[in-house]
Parts: C-alpha cells; structure tokens; sequence
C-alpha cells in the first residue's frame, strides 16, 4: 500500500474517535487515557520502519524457538537453558540490591537498540529477587519484559499475509500503541478493545473505545485470524466459556496469542474465585491485578497450570504451545515463569 493511501485509511478509522473526544467537554481519566492512545498511534506512524528493523535483528541475531508442550518440555527446556536462567537470576538479585541499573539491548517492540531502565521494585522480598515486575523498561516504547517477550513472539508468530483481521483484548495501553504501529499495514485491521463493565453488550463503542467481553465476542464465527491478550485471561470467570469463543471467532489456522501468569508448578489451575448470575464466591484471598480502564482492578479467578493446555485441545484447538524468553539482550531476565501460550485452531 502507498504511504498516502495508508495515511489516509488511518486517518478515516482513527479520526472519528478523535472528533468524538473533542466534542467531550467532561475530561474524565478514561476520557483523557482514550485520547492519548487513540492519537498516539497515529503519530507513531514509523510502523513499516520498525518491522523492517526488528526483521533485521532477528534474521541476525535470533536464537531457538523452543516450543514447551507438556511439563516434560518445560523441564527439558530448565535444563538447555540452566546457564541463561542463573545469569537472568544473578542479574535480577543485582538489580532488586542495588536499583537503578541500565542494561544496553534490543527492544523487540520499537526495534531500537535501547538502554533499559532498571530500578529496585519496592521491598522484594528475597526469594523473589529473580522477579523484576516492571523494572526492567524500554525508554523509547515504554514496553516492560513481558510486553518485549510478546513482541519477540508476534514476530515469530504472525504471518506477512494480507488483509489479517487481528483482535488485540487492549485499546488504552502503550502496547496497543506500539502493536498498531508495527502491524497496521498491509491491509490488516487491527480491533482493540478493552472490557468496560458488565451488562454491556460485546462491540459497543464507547467515548473511542470498543467494549468486548472475551467470554461473549461481537465477531462472527470464523472471521478472525488472530486473538492477542496479555493477562487477560485470569480475569475472566469461565475459561472454558473463553476459550471456546476464541475457537468460535478464528479462522482454520487461526491462533490464540496469550500472555498469561502460569503456575509451572501446578498440574491443575486453582480456581480463586466463582462468578454465579452476579455473586461472586471466593476460594483464597481476593487477587486483584492494575486495570488500564478501572481504578478498581481487575479480579482475578484463575491460577493457571498444566491443564490449562487440555482445555484448549478439548475445545479443538489442534496445537496449543508455550514459549518462555529468557535473553538479557532483550532485556528479558525474568525467570518467573510468565509464559506466553499458543493455540492453533
Ligand atoms: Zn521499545
């Protein structure tokens, strides 16, 4: 597509949600949240660059993709990458110790080579050293470990074909941001949305932003190549209602792209919560996690293990995989096990 054509398709579907806003004379935080992502892309506006950059560092610099089916995958992979794994460790007690580190590498997401910050997360305590949270960020696209790990992966994972209809279970964050800009072309649609609140009906716009509840989604069936979330999925309150919706919704050949925190340890996800017609039951100590769109958080239900694979075959998904990125070059040195998890229909 020529650049003024790509202008100016942006500028049709970006544009509205704009007018809507200015027109708003309530500046709300959501409000003022929507307004800057929604603007931001546009101006971001160097997608092709940033793909063509991070191809290029990859066609160079890529290393195994190592793709864990079963705990036995997982405990192969430990083992391949024991020297990774106490290095990333040994790097992350430094950083918990002393803070306010910077680590020279390459953002998987701006395809820059940056220095990322580093700080000490407030009062670590010891046997979570290893864990850096959202210290360890990238100055130009703001994209923290598991966001970079995610990058790295859609690069691996998406396909140069045309046309792609990508649904991305985020629309007022960076990383929607940096996502339109690296994937908006070619003539992909992208469709952000966030989950606004109950009894609001899947697809509905509001003030810019599209509400979807991953449970119910507004799209047909079959009709969607490609469903990104990241820590999406322990929020909702029936997985196998979830995960069957993606199935609906893809495409033969369509994937699930899924950030997820995942229990290695455990053979069965633990359920901390139950959600029946409104009332919700809890099983542990309420967990809530931040929510770009609620001040309140967002619940979450689930602790996902092993099983949480069968649930996607059950549901006919014909490979489902897990990808865990250890690389202190791009800047991934959590060795807590946020893992990404791939499901093929
Ligand atoms: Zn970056």
């Amino acid at each position: 597509m020529s650049i003024s054509k790509f202008i100016y398709k942006n500028t049709r579907t970006i544009n509205r949600p704009i007018i809507k806003l200015y027109n708003l004379a309530n500046q709300t935080k959501l409000i003022k949240q929507v307004k800057l992502s929604i603007i931001k892309p546009f101006l971001y506006f160097k997608g092709l660059s940033n793909q063509k950059r991070i191809k290029k560092y990859f066609k160079k610099n890529d290393h195994e993709y190592y793709k864990i089916r079963s705990k036995e995958d997982y405990k192969q992979f430990i083992t391949n990458h024991i020297q990774e794994i106490d290095c990333a460790k040994a790097l992350c007690k430094t950083i918990s110790l002393n803070g306010n580190i910077k680590i020279q590498g390459f953002c998987a997401g701006c395809g820059k080579h940056v220095d990322f910050d580093c700080w000490k997360s407030k009062d670590v305590p010891e046997e979570e050293y290893f864990i850096l949270f959202g210290s360890m960020v990238c100055p130009k696209c703001k994209s923290f470990g598991r966001l970079r790990a995610m990058f790295y992966i859609l690069n691996k994972e998406l396909t140069n074909a045309p046309n792609q209809k990508i649904v991305l279970h985020e629309q007022v964050t960076e990383f929607y941001k940096t996502f339109y800009a690296n994937y908006c072309h070619n003539g992909n649609k992208i469709i952000g949305n966030e989950y606004l609140g109950d009894n609001i009906k899947s697809g509905t716009i509001i003030n810019g932003i599209r509400h979807e509840n991953a449970m119910e989604l507004s799209f047909k069936n079959n009709s969607i190549d490609v469903i990104v979330s990241n820590h999406v999925y322990e929020h909702v309150s029936d997985i196998n209602k979830t995960i069957s919706e993606a199935y609906r919704v893809l495409k033969y050949g369509g994937k699930v792209i899924a950030g997820i925190p995942f229990f290695v340890d455990k053979d069965k996800t633990q359920i901390l919560a139950k959600e029946k017609n409104g009332h919700i039951t809890y099983f542990t100590k309420k967990e809530i996690h931040g929510n770009p769109v609620s001040s309140k958080g967002a619940l979450c239900f689930y602790h996902y293990g092993w099983d949480l694979l069968d649930k996607f075959k059950a549901a006919g998904f014909k490979d489902v995989y897990l990808i865990n990125i250890i690389d202190k070059k791009l800047g991934n040195i959590d060795t807590h096990p946020c893992i990404n998890l791939i499901a093929i229909k």
